[in-house]
């Protein structure tokens, strides 16, 4: 059998019942809810039961674009699926678009899902949804997931905060970073300035603009950088390079969005763990 096919969910009812075991009072979804749930970075097994449990109850799900095809084939195969993806430079789905859907859907009394990358309310417009649901007085429920900026670290080795190393994490989008600055825009030199480590989401186009900001504020040519692009799929890759060699690097190395970017000496941190870790496989290590 295809296992990307939603046929390959075998018992949804009985899943969801494992689950209501587990958790007693997990809540059950609604006619005529929207219920907003995070589907974490990509790997399906990093979902939380919650949005699990969401998914298998799903009458209509609405979901991003970069959402796994095995994610999208945990909701029943009857269930009808909205895509509703916003990609950089590609033709997208409008957000008023997107809340007119889940309202309407709502209406009709189906169970809605609307699934979103990561975490729905890190720079993912989940809140403007949930003001549309609330405005039209729609019953919702928001499922935190986990958000890549952080879980996408965690998965190539990265610890977001390093005893001894950082005491605070900047996380920031790059869209609309642009070179004119506006009056919502990050002033990057001062971002420098705090010391800390600075995640980026949405970042590459804006890159070189940021980069220089950051330098300009003091954050040293020498800086560690990685890039975890598609971070935990089976396209994932890392490229670990310093605040002076990233352009070149992510040149030469054609990484492609998704992409978080993470600056700072907590890359670093990412060397000692994996010596343990291959040390503790018994493996040679590499200085
Ligand atoms: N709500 C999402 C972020 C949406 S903005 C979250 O919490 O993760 C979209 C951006 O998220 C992408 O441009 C990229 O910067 C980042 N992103 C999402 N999934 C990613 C992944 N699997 N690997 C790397 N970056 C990812």
């Amino acid at each position: 059998m295809n296992p990307l096919s939603p046929s390959s969910n075998p018992a949804p009812g009985a899943t969801l019942e494992a689950l209501e075991t587990l958790i007693p009072g997990m809540p059950r979804m609604q006619p005529g809810e929207v219920w907003i749930v995070g589907a974490g970075p990509g790997d399906p097994g990093l979902l939380t039961l919650h949005a699990l449990s969401a998914l298998l109850q799903a009458d209509v799900l609405v979901h991003d674009a970069l959402i796994d095809a095995r994610t999208l084939a945990l909701a029943p195969p009857q269930a009808v699926r909205i895509f509703a993806g916003k990609r950089g430079g590609r033709p997208s789905t409008h957000q008023d678009e997107i809340t007119a859907t889940l309202v309407d859907q709502a209406r009709r009394g189906f169970r809605v899902v609307r699934l979103k990358g990561g975490d729905p309310f890190i720079f993912g417009r989940g809140g403007e949804e949930v003001a549309a649901l609330v405005e039209a007085g729609i019953r919702n429920r928001v499922i935190p997931g986990l958000t890549s900026g952080l879980a996408g670290l965690s998965a190539v080795g990265i610890p977001a905060t390093c005893r001894g190393v950082n005491q605070a994490l900047f996380l920031a989008t790059g869209h609309g970073a642009g070179r004119r600055p506006t009056p919502e825009g990050i002033d990057w030199s001062l971002v420098a300035r705090l010391g800390q480590p600075v995640v980026l989401y949405m970042a590459l186009k804006n890159l070189p603009f940021i980069l220089e900001g950051l330098g300009q504020g003091g954050m040293a040519p020498e800086t560690p950088a990685a890039v975890v692009a598609w971070a935990t799929t089976a396209q994932e890759r890392v490229v670990v390079a310093t605040l002076e060699t990233l352009l070149d690097t992510l040149r030469r190395e054609g990484l492609d969005a998704p992409a978080i970017i993470v600056l700072g000496e907590i890359v670093n941190c990412r060397n000692t763990l994996q010596r343990v870790v291959t040390q503790a496989m018994g493996e040679v290590s590499s200085p």
